[in-house]
């Protein structure tokens, strides 16, 4: 940024009544970002580099290294390691200058404009974006709520040591059992992710432990996404190993027999349980009261990600209350992440924020260990309606699973990790 507009941005700045810390170019204003998975990291890293190294940003996460939720169905299947899709946060400190604190955030104070941390300190902050992704709605599951139910009976769908364990209960699980895994009505976070996992778990099992069976107990009326590539790959591929049942909606678990009991069906017992219980936006986020869509998802101005309950605060991600048609993906909370971060700079510098973000989507689901499919959206702000709507004939799916989108999908994996983190 040169001298001249780095004055007139902070003359702009001054106008717009900054928390007192905001000056030149935004340098001085502190940005604090909550949670360093695909939003806030992109978030994180984009706000230091637009703002020209200016804004101070302060990162909090309580995890030591980034772990993909991408990819980590491939860990569950047995051909990656968990070391395959952790990235460190060091580039992030060392790159961009981006002050990484490991802790948690236990309560926001919009008013005050400061975030209180488990350790005990206090954190100040001229804009907060918060981005801690998913937590589950365990109301209406008594017996996961059991002590040690959730040790047992694991959802694996935040990537890390869950992960590891549900490979493990299937290594262990001996030849001939089944391994049930059940899904809640959409919205929940990645709308393919079930069905590859179950993918995944067959191909293992077609290789390792044959006379095994996957049944996949859905809530919603049919599968959610790219729905006749998968249940090709189930009827062909997995034929006799993969069973798929809609309208299951589970309302108990009973985790010292290892049985699922439905709303309307009969209970099913099986060998291995892998529940994912209904969702909705990071416990911070609800308690904030920023979880104004049925008290699951927060709703914000998307040319800005500002949420509609709280100024100052952005909210991206899984967290919030999506547009029609867009995903709750990585791949999304990383546009989100972007969008966000030039729009707070702008809003910092007192430039204009841009009037038609356009962002896309990509989503690889691996079928097998090799093959991979793929569904694709582009998303662009609508200003009569106030949202993001798909542009007509932009989007696409594959026509069929193949090795070759296997590649693009891994190479989609290192860039996006390296867009969010390097
Ligand atoms: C099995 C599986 C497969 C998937 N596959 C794909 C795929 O192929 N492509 C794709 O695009 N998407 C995929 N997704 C979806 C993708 O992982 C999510 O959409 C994405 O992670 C959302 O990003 P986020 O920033 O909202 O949340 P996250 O990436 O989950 O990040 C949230 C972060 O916030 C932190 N946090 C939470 N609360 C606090 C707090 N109070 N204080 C501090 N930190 C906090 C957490 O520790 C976490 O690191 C998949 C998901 C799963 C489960």
């Amino acid at each position: 940024m040169k001298r001249r507009q780095l004055l007139q941005a902070g003359s702009a700045a001054g106008a717009l009544g900054l928390a007192g810390c905001a000056s030149i170019g935004g340098s001085g204003a502190k940005v604090v970002v909550v949670g360093g998975g695909y939003g806030g990291a992109t978030a994180a890293k984009y706000v230091r580099m637009w703002s020209d190294y200016g804004i101070d940003v302060t990162l909090v996460e309580p995890n030591a290294a980034f772990v993909s939720c991408p990819i980590s169905n491939l860990v569950i299947g047995g051909s990656k390691t968990l070391g395959d899709i952790t990235t460190p946060y060091d580039n992030l400190e060392k790159r961009h200058g981006v002050k990484v604190v490991k802790d948690y955030v236990t309560s926001i104070d919009p008013e005050k404009r400061s975030i209180k941390l488990a350790s005990g300190g206090e954190l100040p902050y001229d804009r907060l974006i918060l981005s801690p992704g998913i937590d589950f709605m365990l109301e209406g599951l008594p017996g996961l709520r059991q002590p040690g139910a959730q040790d047992k009976v694991l959802h694996a769908w935040k990537a890390g040591p869950q992960t590891v364990a549900l490979r493990r209960q299937l290594e262990a699980m001996p030849d001939g059992g089944v391994y049930a895994l059940t899904i809640p009505l959409a919205p929940y976070r990645c709308p393919p992710g079930p069905y590859e996992r179950a993918c995944q778990v067959a191909h293992y099992f077609s290789k390792a432990k044959p006379k095994s069976k996957v049944l996949i107990l859905d809530e919603n009326d049919d599968v959610t996404s790219k729905g006749p590539l998968f249940k090709k790959a189930w009827a062909e591929r997995y034929k006799g190993i993969v069973e798929y049942r809609s309208k299951h909606k589970v309302v108990d678990v009973d985790v010292a027999t290892n049985t699922l009991k439905f709303e309307f069906n009969d209970d099913i017992k099986a060998s291995v349980l892998n529940v994912l219980p209904p969702m909705r936006a990071g416990e911070v986020a609800v308690k904030t009261g920023l979880a104004t869509a049925n008290r699951r998802w927060c709703e914000v101005d998307f040319l800005t990600f500002e949420s509609k309950a709280a100024k100052n605060i952005h909210v991206l991600g899984d967290a919030i209350q999506v547009a029609p048609l867009m995903p709750k993906s990585g791949h999304m909370a990383n546009q989100h992440g972007k969008t966000c971060a030039a729009a707070v700079v702008a809003l910092i510098t007192g430039k204009p924020v841009n009037p038609l973000p356009i962002y896309n989507n990509t989503c690889y689901s691996f079928v097998s260990d090799e093959d991979v499919v793929h569904v694709a959206s582009v998303h662009r702000y609508d200003a009569a309606q106030k949202t993001m709507l798909t542009v007509p004939g932009s989007g696409g799916v594959s026509t069929m699973a193949s090795e070759l989108e296997g590649r693009y999908a891994m190479a989609w994996a290192r860039n996006i990790w390296a867009d969010t983190l390097a």
